[in-house]
C-alpha cells in the first residue's frame, strides 16, 4: 500500500479482497491463510492477469481448456509456483490436456471423467487434487454429479486412485446461497472430505462462514471498474425516491 507503483495500483481490488477474506475467516476462528483464493481469469487477457501476478497472486482458475492453453504455458514458465485450477466442465476426451496443464481440477462429476482423468494421470504420472463438483440445486442445465449419485462417484474416483480433495458446487443463480452452501459441507462432512470449493464474487464471503476453502473469484477482482459504475446510478437514484416518501 505504501508503493505506488502500477502493479499495486491495479492490485488493489485483490489487495481489499484478501483482506475481507482475512477478516470473515477470523469471525468463525479459521485463519485466512487456510482460505485459498482463487483468481477466475477466464476470459482475461494475458495483461490482466499479470499485474495480479506480480502482486503476489498464485492461484488462477481457467474454465476452458482451449483458452488456458492459450494463455498460461507461458506464465507458467515464467512463474513456476503458480496452480492453475480447472473449474469449467470437462469434457473426456479434453482429460489429458487438463491434467498436462492444471493442477487441480474442480469439476469432476461423472464416471466417464473419472475413467479419463484417472488414465490421463497414470500415462502422464501426475497426480492433480480433484474436487468433485455437486449439482446442489439439481438444476438441469447445470454441471456436476446429482447428489443421489455421489457417493458411487465417490467410490468410483477412489478406487480408481483419483485424489479427492473436497466437494464444489455453484449454487444456483439470484437465490440465497447459504442454504446450499450448507448442504455441500455437510456432504463433505458426511464423506470424510475436508476441502470445499464455494463461493464467487457475490457470496464468498458467506461461503467462508460457512466453510468454503477454496473461493473462485473473477468478476470482483478483474472488474472493478465496472461495478464502481453500476454503484454510482443507484446512489443518484436514491435521493428522489426518499424526497417521494
Ligand atoms: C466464472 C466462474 C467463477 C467466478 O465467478 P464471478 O462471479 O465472476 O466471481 C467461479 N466459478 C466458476 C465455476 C466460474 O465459471
Amino acid at each position: 500500500m505504501t508503493s505506488a507503483s502500477p502493479a499495486s495500483i491495479a492490485s488493489s481490488p485483490l489487495a481489499e479482497i484478501r483482506a475481507t477474506i482475512d477478516r470473515t475467516a477470523s469471525l468463525t476462528g479459521r485463519s485466512g491463510d487456510d482460505v485459498h483464493l482463487i483468481a477466475i481469469s477466464k476470459t482475461q487477457p494475458v495483461e490482466a492477469i499479470r499485474p495480479l501476478i506480480l502482486a503476489g497472486q498464485r492461484d488462477f482458475g481457467e474454465n476452458r481448456v482451449q483458452e488456458a492453453q492459450d494463455k498460461w504455458p507461458a506464465l507458467k514458465a515464467e512463474f513456476p509456483d503458480i496452480i492453475l485450477h480447472c473449474v469449467g466442465q470437462l469434457q473426456s476426451n479434453k482429460a489429458a490436456d487438463a491434467v498436462k496443464l492444471f493442477d487441480a481440477i474442480h469439476s469432476l462429476d461423472r464416471p466417464s471423467l473419472v475413467k479419463a482423468l484417472a488414465h490421463a494421470m497414470d500415462a502422464q504420472g501426475r497426480r492433480l487434487p480433484c474436487f468433485v463438483q455437486v449439482n446442489i440445486g439439481g438444476e438441469e442445465q447445470k454441471g456436476g454429479c446429482p447428489i443421489a449419485e455421489l457417493p458411487a462417484l465417490l467410490t468410483s474416483a477412489r478406487d480408481a486412485n483419483i485424489d479427492v480433495a473436497g466437494l464444489m458446487c455453484v449454487p444456483p443463480a439470484n437465490v440465497e446461497a447459504a442454504p446450499y452452501f450448507a448442504l455441500l459441507a455437510k456432504m463433505a462432512r458426511d464423506h470424510g472430505l475436508d476441502q470445499l470449493s464455494m463461493g464467487m464474487s457475490g457470496d464468498y464471503e458467506t461461503a467462508i462462514m460457512l466453510g468454503a476453502t477454496h473461493v473462485r473469484v473473477g468478476t470482483a477482482l478483474f472488474a472493478h471498474a465496472r461495478r464502481h459504475d453500476r454503484g454510482c446510478p443507484r446512489l443518484t437514484e436514491a435521493a428522489p425516491y426518499r424526497i417521494r416518501i
